[in-house]
């Protein structure tokens, strides 16, 4: 069980599924050369790929291109079910940031092939989170700025808003498709900038006025 770090919180949170967007930041796409997609683009990794800040993460050795994403995070605090803008809003307990560690040399070979991308997104380690906040503690603007940062090198950098689908439409899409519960998080895509890191880097990030994060790749 991995417990969720809420600041300002009595309520504990223990993590549930994690529901990943794909690209949904327009520079992000075209980096990669992708369409930009009609609905959000998910998939799903499992709570006990969870490490928090502060703790490593290990880097596979079946993959040649270990890549960071950095991603605003939602943590759901009910449960919500084919709902509509006010009840997936309602749904939303706080906001958090979290790295979507990807092996993009595999996501890359899985693609090709029309294969699940499973094994280039879930794997120990493979997600990254700061603490929480609650909504009764940060409004969100999308005006805040995401960043990320290797070995001191700023790496990242975008404003929220850049994102195509914002967080009430992912959590009402996602919501049509399956249930949400209490302790689901929905990382919500990464802007441009992604790279490689390889054992020995360290990366630091930060959502203005929402968290930050530091992990070392080992
Ligand atoms: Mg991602």
């Amino acid at each position: 069980m991995k417990k969720l770090n809420v600041k300002n919180s009595s309520e504990e949170f223990t993590a549930g599924k994690l529901v990943c967007v794909g690209r949904n930041y327009a520079e992000h796409i075209k980096e990669l050369g992708h369409e930009r997609p009609e609905f959000p683009l998910i998939f799903l990794k499992p709570a006990s790929v969870i490490v928090y800040s502060g703790d490593k993460v290990i880097h596979p050795e079946y993959s040649e291109e270990l890549h960071y994403e950095s991603e605003l995070v939602l943590l759901i605090g009910k449960d919500v079910k084919n709902g509509n803008a006010s009840e997936a809003e309602d749904a939303i307990a706080g906001y958090g940031l979290g790295l979507d560690m990807t092996l993009r040399d595999l996501q890359r070979n899985l693609s090709k092939k029309g294969d699940p991308w499973t094994l280039s997104k879930v794997f120990d380690t493979s997600a990254v989170l700061s603490d929480f906040v609650l909504k009764k503690d940060h409004k969100l603007t999308m005006k805040e700025v995401i960043s990320l940062k290797v070995n001191g090198q700023l790496k990242q950098n975008s404003a929220l808003e850049m994102m195509i689908f914002p967080p009430v439409e992912i959590v009402k899409y996602i919501s049509g498709v399956m249930m949400l519960e209490k302790g689901d998080l929905i990382f919500t895509g990464t802007p441009a900038g992604v790279g490689k890191v390889v054992p020995g880097d360290k990366i630091e990030a930060e959502i203005s006025g929402i968290g930050h994060l530091k992990t070392e790749i080992a």
